[in-house]
């Protein structure tokens, strides 16, 4: 295979990667551009594995290759097609963890044997200054993507009683300066390493590259857990591109690049939706002690609860009914039977529509992901700013497993969540509200609606309430 053709066959990967991310931008075309993804990576495994076979000295060194691609394509596969929808965004952040893991992997190995690594350098030849800039950054965002990614892993499944690995922020006085002082040190270290190539000051400044993760982390928790998600998406991308400079591959260098602007790009889009600046994000700990209090501080206050009949009742007698899914729709699996009681309500002559909220669920487009899993048509369906207009208007507003999108504490000053913007349900004549008791939502707040006269909660699991709905509604 010579060299050209795999440039070419680099290429139109390349092409496909872009594709792909244009698929994605749209439910419609979203299939489209998985397809265009997985093409491009096939082709790219393909040409890369091809490159190795005419490169490698001997067939061990490829077989040691494809050994590695069997076992962690098989993994992969298997996890892929095991994970829950709900447990998506831990799996992202695990393969964000890989990844930035994969970076700091090839910079030390390319490090360890440059002639071997890097392109037009013989054995014992020293690294050229402009590659050591790219290993010294590659390894940096690298060790900040892995650590980062375990630590938002663990907060995201919420599992583990280790501290750092809860959703609340952690913080201590003097965080900001000591995460400056180690960011400092980490440029300090890599501009060793670039004048002088030691080796030492390569592993000390990936050493505080893999603390500065845990630290940049540990202090953002509650509502901001978005931008997190889609910060280290961003920053996986630049460390894939910055080794790319380093093996002179354009594919790593375009794919990486892609990713990491696009990832760039929703931490904005996530950031507007929160109506947080990002840099407060990244700073830390937004509102996260009050965020901890006001959970701790929750007392016992009476709600006016009904059962599924009565709901059904409520809905079957409305004009305009509005849907607001959030995360405990999806732990339910409910979508299937919220569209049918969205079909029941229709042929009633009832007007039924979706709200989505940004950060609904736990991964960007969560809620858009399970409804269209249930074929409910894209008409119904309306971000935030489309139909928060129309909520004064509404009959009965149905809030299914979603908390803090509809936490009016967000209006008020002082609040963890002030100025994030929600869907505005508590607007609505009625307001129903499903969920399997009075636990508060991922930001750990107590929420003001469902102590409104005209609410009516109904507690259980949503998919067994929903299909009783369907059963109950004339
Ligand atoms: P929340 O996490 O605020 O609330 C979900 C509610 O669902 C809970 O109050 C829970 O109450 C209820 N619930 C859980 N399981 C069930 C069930 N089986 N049946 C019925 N109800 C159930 O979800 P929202 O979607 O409102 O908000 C998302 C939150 O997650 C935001 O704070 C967002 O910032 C954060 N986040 C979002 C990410 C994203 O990218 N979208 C990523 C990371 C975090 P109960 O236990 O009483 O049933």
């Amino acid at each position: 295979m010579s060299m050209n053709l795999v440039t070419l066959l680099y290429l139109i990967a390349s092409v496909c990667f872009i594709q792909a991310l244009k698929g994605l931008s749209h439910p419609t075309t979203s299939i489209r551009g998985n397809v265009f993804g997985m093409t491009g990576m096939t082709i790219a495994v393909l040409t890369t594995a091809a490159l190795i076979a005419k490169l490698a000295g001997s067939p061990l060194s490829l077989s040691w290759v494809l050994l590695g691609l069997l076992v962690g394509g098989s993994a992969g596969a298997i996890m892929a097609q095991r994970v829950e929808m709900t447990k998506m965004p831990e799996l992202v952040a695990f393969m964000h963890s890989m990844i930035g893991l994969a970076a700091v992997f090839i910079a030390v190995a390319a490090v360890a044997e440059p002639g071997a690594l890097l392109h037009g350098l013989a054995k014992g030849d020293p690294i050229p200054t402009g590659n050591r800039l790219e290993l010294f950054l590659g390894a940096a965002i690298g060790a900040i993507t892995f650590s980062g990614s375990v630590i938002a892993f663990g907060k995201l499944s919420g599992k583990s009683k280790f501290r750092l690995f809860q959703g609340a922020p952690v913080q201590f006085s003097g965080q900001h300066l000591l995460n400056l002082v180690l960011g400092l040190a980490t440029v300090g270290l890599g501009l060793a390493f670039m004048a002088t190539e030691s080796w030492s000051a390569f592993f000390a400044m990936l050493a505080l590259a893999f603390v500065l993760g845990v630290l940049i982390i540990i202090p953002i928790g509650g509502a901001d857990m978005p931008v997190v998600v889609s910060m280290l998406n961003s920053y996986s991308g630049w460390a894939a591109a910055g080794i790319g400079f380093s093996l002179n591959n354009a594919m790593l260098i375009i794919a990486g690049s892609l990713v990491g602007s696009s990832g760039a790009i929703l931490s904005y889009i996530m950031c507007k939706a929160m109506n947080r600046s990002f840099i407060n994000v990244i700073l830390g700990g937004f509102g996260g002690d009050t965020a901890t209090a006001a959970a701790g501080d929750q007392v016992q206050r009476s709600v006016k609860s009904g059962s599924a009949d009565d709901a059904a009742f409520i809905l079957g007698n409305a004009e305009t009914v509005v849907i607001v899914p959030g995360y405990g729709l999806a732990v339910a699996r409910a979508q299937h039977a919220v569209k049918e009681l969205a079909e029941k309500l229709t042929e009633k002559g009832i007007t039924v529509k979706y709200a989505i909220h940004p950060v609904a669920g736990r991964m960007p487009g969560h809620m858009n992901v399970l409804l269209a899993e249930a074929e409910v048509p894209y008409d119904q369906v309306f971000e935030m700013e489309d139909i928060n207009g129309e909520f004064g208007q509404t009959d009965v507003a149905i809030i299914l497993g979603a908390n803090d999108v509809v936490n009016p504490a967000a209006l008020q000053k002082g609040s963890p969540i002030y100025g994030m913007p929600i869907l505005e349900a508590y607007k609505a004549k009625t307001v129903i509200v499903n969920k399997r008791s009075m636990a508060a939502g991922y930001a750990g707040l107590d929420n003001e609606l469902f102590y409104m006269d005209k609410t009516m909660m109904v507690f259980g699991d949503a998919k067994k309430v929903v299909e009783e709905m369907v059963k109950a509604v004339e």
